[in-house]
């Protein structure tokens, strides 16, 4: 931490911040400059010491932290890219993860046949939206832990892990007992009882980034999973708010390049909640496998007419063949692969 003094600051207010550093047991480096003194604060702890305790002090300027605000996220603490495994699943390895299936499990049938449909053409984990974090409450809910089972039916028939999001801390032992993957929603994504109940369990992990947050918040948010003991943590990028309305939510490409610069962990993108129109999702999935996303989630649903919710933005069963088909084809482009689902 680096606190720099104000011009004109006097010895004593110097000496206040000397003995501060004391107080909190932190050696200090005083550079003296022309005009004004910098002292460096110096502990390997000093995360945990509020950069405010300093800044509040007379003649303090600004004070400025040198080490990442997220720890076991960060790369300082894990050199290797870390691959998450799910079953025979593995998120972060040379051959890219594709998880697909709909937005929200509506029926026995619908999720069967989109499991059946999406397995087929090589999505290696299905999603299904079981608890349905909606906008409006007059919308659809989800069919809650029935949907859970059906994931379970869907997963003894097809051979391939399942995920699906947990939105309430008292559900998350349950859904942990059946599910391979628990899902942090965007709108959780500092909900911080929610990631320390899911991190528990001990099971991976997908966070979703937040409407609104920042890189630096989301790997903070998965501090919370990883100190919490979870079983792996799977970033993935969904779009973000900005003043753009023609899309969804505005895909952050860079987020990727940022997340594999900062952290060990491995990063998937989820192109349909982005695109919001299906008609869009290709150009966002490969753009993501393109830019070294670990992997995708796609929604698909075999009527989106009929889908009880984000219908415009799923890929008919077809339309998802053909994508796995170019997503192929960029993969190898940049030296990777695409994984099987189990037994193929
Ligand atoms: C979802 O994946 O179904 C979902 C609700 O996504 P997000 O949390 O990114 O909005
Ligand atoms: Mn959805």
């Amino acid at each position: 931490m680096i606190v720099e003094m104000r011009v004109g600051a006097t010895q004593e207010q110097l000496d206040a911040v000397i003995e501060r550093a004391g107080q909190y047991g932190f050696d200090v480096q005083l550079n003296v400059g022309t005009d004004k003194f910098v002292v460096a604060i110096l502990g390997s702890d000093t995360g945990r010491c509020p950069t405010e305790n300093f800044a509040v002090l007379p003649g303090v300027q600004s004070v400025t932290r040198i080490m990442r605000p997220f720890k076991l996220a960060s790369h300082e603490f894990r050199q290797e890219p870390t691959v998450v495994r799910a079953g025979p699943v593995e998120v972060g390895g040379d051959n890219l993860a594709i998880i697909a299936g709909p937005c929200s499990i509506e029926s026995r049938e619908q999720l069967l046949e989109t499991a059946e449909a999406v397995v087929s053409e090589g999505a290696c984990m299905l999603r299904g939206g079981a608890f349905k974090p909606r906008t409006s409450p007059f919308s659809f809910q989800g069919m809650g832990m029935e949907g859970v089972d059906l994931l379970c039916e869907a997963r003894a028939k097809f051979g391939v892990p399942v995920v699906s999001e947990v939105t309430d801390a008292h559900y998350v032992d349950r859904m942990a007992e059946h599910l391979d993957v628990l899902q942090i929603g965007a709108r959780n994504m500092q909900n911080y009882v929610l990631l320390r109940a899911a991190g528990e369990t001990g099971k991976p992990c997908i966070l979703k980034r937040g409407l609104s947050a920042t890189v630096t918040e989301w790997l903070q948010a998965a501090d919370y999973l990883l100190a919490a003991g979870t079983g792996g943590v799977i970033l993935c990028e969904r779009g973000i708010r900005t003043f753009e309305t023609s899309t969804r939510f505005t895909l952050d490409v860079a987020a990727i390049g940022v997340v594999k610069r900062e952290s060990h962990l491995p990063v998937i993108v989820d192109p349909s909640h982005a695109a919001g129109h299906y008609e869009l999702v290709p150009t966002l999935a490969l753009a993501a496998v393109a830019a070294g996303a670990d992997g995708l989630m796609i929604e698909v649903h075999p009527h989106p007419e009929d889908a009880l919710s984000d219908g415009l933005q799923s890929l008919t069963p077809r339309s998802f063949a053909q994508l796995m088909a170019q997503i192929e084809s960029v993969a190898h482009a940049i030296g990777r692969g695409v994984q099987r689902p189990s037994g193929q």
